[in-house]
């Protein structure tokens, strides 16, 4: 057994491949194949460009102008292609477990009937194979009901990025005018919730940038 950081890492793709731990071949020769993997983490930057503007973003304004040489959105043959990709690594590696997260910038940017579509193709290529579990990270900005409906239609677990109460949230997560982003946020949450049914599937989940000066309590209250 190894432990690799990644296994693989295209700087020209949008799939990402993690930390996983790896069965190898115990004979000389075959030493460095692998012959399987228990869970692929794959994650995939469906949109490079943000409808916030958070000031400790590393991403967009920490000097790393790298985003404005690709595609704000990912394209329409990407999308096409992953599925069978990642089919060939299932088949391969005998692969138990894939999760597959949507990232961004703020994944939400992308058009809805792709990102269906995109969900559709991934179960009916890959579900019949391994586990396939579906997650995406959001800022909760963009959020409305046929997004929500979609999300839980494809069993997508949903991770939400705030920074806890206003008072902490709004002095980091503002928007390009220098607005908080918290109370539009908190609708939309709002809403979300009130079909319960959906929000059981959503199984939502926080994650929070603390800054020394916050209070603990008031964010773990909020989360
Ligand atoms: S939501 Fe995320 S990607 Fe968007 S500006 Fe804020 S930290 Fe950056």
């Amino acid at each position: 057994m190894v432990n690799v950081a990644h296994l693989d890492r295209n700087p020209e793709s949008p799939v990402i491949f993690h930390k996983r731990r790896l069965d190898i071949q115990e004979s000389t020769e075959m030493k460095r194949t692998i012959v399987e993997l228990d869970t692929l983490q794959v994650i995939i930057k469906t949109a490079e460009r943000c409808n916030l503007a958070c000031q400790y973003c590393y991403y967009f304004f920490m000097g790393d102008k790298s985003f404005e040489g690709r595609k704000p959105i990912m394209p329409q043959d990407v999308y096409r292609k992953i599925p069978g990709f990642l089919e060939n690594a299932v088949r391969s590696l005998q692969i138990k477990h894939v999760n597959v997260a949507f990232h961004g910038g703020e994944p939400t940017l992308q058009k809805l009937k792709d990102f269906d579509s995109f969900c559709e193709l991934l179960h009916v290529t890959l579900s019949p194979l391994t586990r396939l579990s579906l997650t995406i990270q959001t800022n909760g900005l963009h959020l409305p009901k046929p997004w929500t409906e979609c999300l839980a239609r494809h069993n997508v677990k949903l991770g939400l990025s705030i920074d806890g109460p206003a008072e902490y949230h709004d002095k980091f997560r503002t928007d390009n005018k220098g607005r908080g982003s918290y109370q539009r946020i908190e609708t939309n949450v709002r809403s979300l919730l009130e079909d319960e049914e959906s929000a059981k599937k959503l199984r939502l989940a926080s994650i929070s940038v603390m800054n020394h000066s916050f209070d603990i309590s008031k964010v773990n209250g909020l989360c």
